[in-house]
């Protein structure tokens, strides 16, 4: 730890679930099991390691003055590392990024090279994203051994199964994505592997589409089937045909999700590197093979101002943030040990890095506006316009001191008079541990729920509140726990009497939202995000096919770069839901 520990390192709130979380994943523990580390002591263990990374670059530089800005960033929590960093910088596994893919070669040492390597990465806590799409189709031949091949999805069993044995050494839990392209011959037979709900758990599936195939839909026409292994054609099929099974079955079971892989090139930055194929394990961060990505996100409900008894967002120190959270993401690349060396060559030729937000949904309700509203989609280009531009800079002044990355002059910005020191540098991450950690909203997604009643050991019920909602609750005058109980159930404080009018626009939860707006939200973030969005559609239960295809046809026509949808109730082992009455 570093000599400036003072009184100040002390944090200013954590709540109880956060303590839970941290203890049970992220704090050291001794040889019997023991938590012997605080969240004090660990975000001071992450920025002394990230500060060490400024030595690279100018010999005197002051350590302990960017390990303090380090650690207050975290501390007063504005801003947090994705999972991997907080749990291993500073320790012997080292492994700080969340997303990588893999190249998936149509060969048994590579497929069983890329289980292997898969391995290697959850075991530091690390997601995996392959392209199946090299493949060749099952039934086809095999030309050592005159056998025939058994296709993308019987490989990808062996995947999960590998997966589930690792378990992360006890950290989390092996997170994967499988793509196919849509042209490859076995898409019907991808599009149907999850619908087994007990098969392939480890897997996210995400059908590949193009342009073309969009097209085809739109005209109700054909497209060709591609065999990956001889280039040739290989059958026709009705676009319409696959795009309402895929529908279908997203519908029953919310798999697969859709990637749009023109889209996604067409914000390629390396495209004399290679072509984006894949994405990590939830989507938001597309990649080269071989490549893998450190994300940060920064905690919107920090950064709110009062003015004139109102309150707003604090540009200023919302800029000041992000030029210090992307020295820290760079720093990351530097400090990270990552477990394949050519994965260490690729991050370091482009360092890529992907900074977004998290607690949107709080922000909105702290500014008493509407999720569903015109202002809220204003203001989320607003803020996300903001963060693009400023990490830009940073990523600009960044490169004046420490020089470009090393592909810059094979990437779209070699005529640019300015250097770069990242390849891209925002993402919105889905924030699913570290906005607990945090204490707000994740990435950008609505609230889930206003309250819940949580029934704890001995029978207990514990009523949870939104803590925005609650302050404003108290605040006005209407806060009760019978009334906080009642919302629980309802899931909605919409047609709720007990709460003002005014307010029961404002504290809007995910199934108050009707779909498109998700939809438009996602659209109004991915404009100004490098990498993509992490979001799910929420659909009501009773929502049909026609609903779902609507969402899709929409992320595509608003130039999202992949859409998830999730109707209520349709996986057996839901994580969030609320007790709704009948
Ligand atoms: N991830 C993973 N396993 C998990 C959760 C996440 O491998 O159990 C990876 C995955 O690549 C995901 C990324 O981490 O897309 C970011 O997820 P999230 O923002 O929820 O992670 P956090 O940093 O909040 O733990």
């Amino acid at each position: 730890m570093g000599d400036g520990e003072k009184v100040t390192d002390q944090i200013d709130f954590l709540t109880e679930n956060a303590r839970t979380v941290l203890e049970r994943r992220y704090l050291k523990k001794d040889a019997s099991g023991k938590v012997c580390e605080s969240p004090e002591h660990m975000f001071r263990r992450v920025a002394a390691h990230i500060a060490k990374a400024e030595k690279n670059y100018d010999k005197n530089a002051d350590i302990q003055k960017i390990e303090d800005q380090f650690y207050r960033l975290m501390a007063e929590f504005r801003f947090l590392p994705n999972s991997p960093t907080l749990m291993n910088a500073g320790r012997s596994l080292g492994q700080l990024a969340a997303c990588f893919v893999l190249p998936v070669d149509d060969s048994i040492d590579g497929i069983f090279e890329a289980v292997k390597n898969a391995a290697i990465i959850h075991k530091s806590g690390g997601g995996t994203g392959f392209s199946f799409s090299r493949l060749r189709p099952e039934k086809s031949k095999v030309g050592s051994t005159g056998g025939v091949a058994s296709g993308p999805v019987s490989f990808m069993k062996i995947f999960n199964t590998a997966t589930e044995q690792i378990k992360q050494g006890g950290t989390r839990r092996g997170a994967n994505m499988a793509v196919l392209r849509v042209d490859h011959p076995d898409i019907m037979t991808f599009i149907r592997c999850k619908s087994n709900k007990s098969e392939l758990n480890n897997f996210n599936i995400s059908v590949g589409v193009t342009d073309q195939f969009m097209d085809a839909v739109s005209q109700k026409g054909d497209y060709d089937l591609i065999d990956p292994s001889s280039g040739k054609m290989a059958g026709r099929l009705s676009a319409e045909a696959v795009y309402d099974e895929l529908v279908k079955q997203a519908w029953e079971t919310g798999d697969p999700g859709i990637i749009f892989l023109d889209e996604i090139n067409r914000f390629n930055t390396l495209p004399d590197i290679g072509e984006m194929e894949a994405t990590n394990p939830c989507g938001e961060q597309p990649l080269l093979p071989m490549e893998a990505c450190n994300l940060g996100s920064i905690n919107l409900t920090r950064f709110i101002t009062q003015k004139e008894s109102k309150s707003e967002l604090d540009y200023e120190k919302l800029k000041e943030t992000i030029h210090l959270a992307v020295r820290f993401l760079d720093n990351t690349i530097d400090m990270s040990r990552y477990p394949i060396d050519e994965i260490d060559k690729t991050v370091k030729a482009n360092r890529k890095i992907g900074l977004g937000i998290m607690g949107f949904a709080d922000l909105l309700y702290m500014l008493e506006i509407p999720y569903d509203s015109d202002e809220a989609l204003e203001l989320a280009g607003n803020i996300m316009a903001f963060v693009q531009k400023e990490s830009h800079k940073a990523s600009s002044d960044l490169a004046k001191e420490r020089g470009s990355f090393p592909n810059f002059d094979r990437s779209i910005f070699k005529d640019n008079k300015d250097p770069r020191r990242n390849a891209t540098t925002t993402t919105i991450a889905p924030t699913g541990t570290l906005s607990i950690i945090a204490g707000c909203s994740s990435g950008i997604e609505p609230a889930f729920a206003l309250s819940y009643v949580r029934t704890v050991m001995d029978n207990d019920r514990l009523i949870e509140v939104n803590p925005v909602f609650k302050r404003f609750a108290i605040e006005k005058g209407f806060y009760s726990d019978a009334l906080m109980e009642e919302i629980a159930e309802n899931g909605t404080v919409k047609e709720n009497l007990n709460v003002p009018s005014d307010l029961r626009s404002v504290f809007v939860t995910a199934h108050d939202i009707k779909p498109e707006y998700h939809i438009k939200m996602q659209a109004a973030f991915q404009k100004y995000t490098d990498n993509a969005v992490s979001k799910t559609v929420n659909l009501p239960h009773d929502a049909s096919p026609a609903d779902v295809r609507f969402i899709y046809d929409q992320a595509f026509e608003t130039k999202c770069k992949g859409v998830t949808i999730y109707r209520d109730g349709s996986k057996d082992n839901q994580v969030l839901s609320v007790s709704k009455k009948e």
